[in-house]
């Protein structure tokens, strides 16, 4: 196995470091560290990029199986890679959905087999995403995928006895239900917020009490059950409020938002491109705001991706017709360091707690999230802030081109991932300044 140091980099507080990565696992993290004993030691000069722990992200879909035209395993892991991810959730809203141990299991060993970051399955709530009857949640617990995340994202788990039994159920593994919170009497074919811009488009509006509503109502029955909710991709300032509230009185929630709903407003539909069609919906730039501050001050725990791979067909056609999702993987950690770092909201440590850290601890993944921790796994993030790209849609690594961002400038990037201790993404730039020693 090879062996590495990391040369020039910078941690999070900006402190100036030397780290070994050895046989897969941190070594040392000095200003300068003994290279003493390190087999087949490459020297990576990272010249003064911030060596992160890696990245967590609890909301992918990657498609398989069933819809592998639009993301595999294989081609949504290297997407994660190229994003600065050393491990993914895997939504359970696949053909056949993973509401059992076989499919789990299948979609685990697909991610082992890859290789280039773990994958976690999340099991469904209900059989078939159906909404009535549980999922086989125990067994999908006890099996190889060890899963302890289950959410029926999607679609929402709207009957509150059937949300309730969910609830008790995973407290026995230390489970979590991730709950996408949509209100579906009040978002009958709903196509974006509800507001000026839906009334002005003519397009059925989305309000965002359909999803504060159940937000309510969710936090509510964990309390009373004493168990475990997280709400997936908060958009509204008002779920921003109730989740507040709810952390005051000491009931067990997590939430995230996603990097679109740190950036994108709902104005953008104006140019009827669907490709600004999402599930929950962009909101104003006053629900945009509230969703920094409350990832700033920690309401809300996380930034997850809910990554959704559409095929063109899908995407390219009229806004009815089209698919809710956009892409997040590869852009995830430029649009949060432009709207929560460069903002000055929030520093590289807080970018390391909501990206690594806390999905970690929420998901039970041990192996993750453990920072720098000298003897952990080397699952790390290397990020240069000031190396600007652009976004370029022919050029990701999704099977899908799905994404909002093309064309965009971004400030900063990540330029190298290591996966176990092995790089699987090394920019060029970096690779030319590497030599063997
Ligand atoms: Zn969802």
């Amino acid at each position: 196995m090879t062996d590495y140091l990391l040369d020039g980099g910078v941690l999070a507080d900006g402190k100036a470091v030397q780290v070994l990565i050895k046989d897969g696992l941190i070594n040392q993290i000095e200003s300068v560290v003994s290279t003493l004993g390190a087999t087949n030691l490459q020297k990576i000069s990272i010249n003064g990029c911030i060596i992160l722990p890696g990245f967590v992200d609890l909301h992918t879909h990657l498609r398989e199986p069933g819809r592998e035209d639009s993301e595999t395993v294989e081609s949504g892991s290297r997407a994660a890679a190229k994003g600065g991810f050393t491990a993914v959730s895997a939504m359970a809203n696949t053909f056949p959905v993973a509401d059992t141990a076989g499919v789990v299991e299948q979609v685990y060993a697909l991610g082992q087999a890859t290789g280039l970051c773990d994958v976690f399955p999340i099991g469904a709530v209900t059989q078939g995403l159906g909404g009535t009857a549980l999922a086989e949640l125990g067994a999908m617990a006890d099996s190889k995928a060890r899963v302890r995340i289950f959410s029926d994202d999607g679609n929402c788990v709207f009957d509150p006895m059937v949300m309730r039994r969910a609830l008790e159920y995973v407290k026995k593994f230390d489970g979590v239900i991730a709950q996408h919170a949509q209100d579906p009497h009040l978002t009958k074919d709903a196509q974006m917020n509800e507001g000026l811009i839906s009334s002005k488009l003519g397009l059925k509006g989305w309000p965002a009490v359909a999803e504060e509503s159940i937000i309510a109502r969710d936090v509510l029955l964990a309390d009373h059950v004493q168990s475990r909710l997280h709400v997936c991709h908060v958009t509204s300032a008002g779920g921003v409020d109730i989740i507040r509230w709810a952390k005051a009185r000491g009931i067990q929630v997590s939430a995230e938002v996603t990097p679109h709903h740190l950036l994108l407003t709902d104005d953008l539909a104006e140019s009827y491109d669907p490709i600004y069609k999402v599930n929950p919906p962009l909101r104003t730039q006053r629900d945009v705001m509230a969703l920094r501050e409350g990832l700033a001050d920690g309401t809300i725990d996380i930034v997850a991706t809910d990554h959704a791979p559409h095929p063109a067909e899908n995407k390219e056609c009229e806004w009815q017709a089209a698919s809710f999702g956009m892409l997040g993987l590869e852009t995830a950690l430029s649009i949060v360091q432009a709207t929560m770092i460069d903002t000055a909201m929030m520093s590289w440590g807080d970018l390391a707690m909501r990206m690594s850290t806390s999905p970690a601890r929420i998901g039970g993944y041990a192996d993750h999230g453990q920072g720098l921790k000298i003897g952990s796994t080397a699952h790390l993030t290397i990020v240069n802030p000031t190396r600007a790209w652009k976004v370029d849609r022919d050029l990701v690594a999704s099977r899908s081109r799905n994404t909002p961002y093309h064309g965009m400038e971004f400030p900063g990037s990540v330029v190298a991932t290591f996966y176990r201790g092995i790089p699987t993404v090394l920019d060029a730039k970096l690779e030319s300044a590497t030599h063997g020693n």
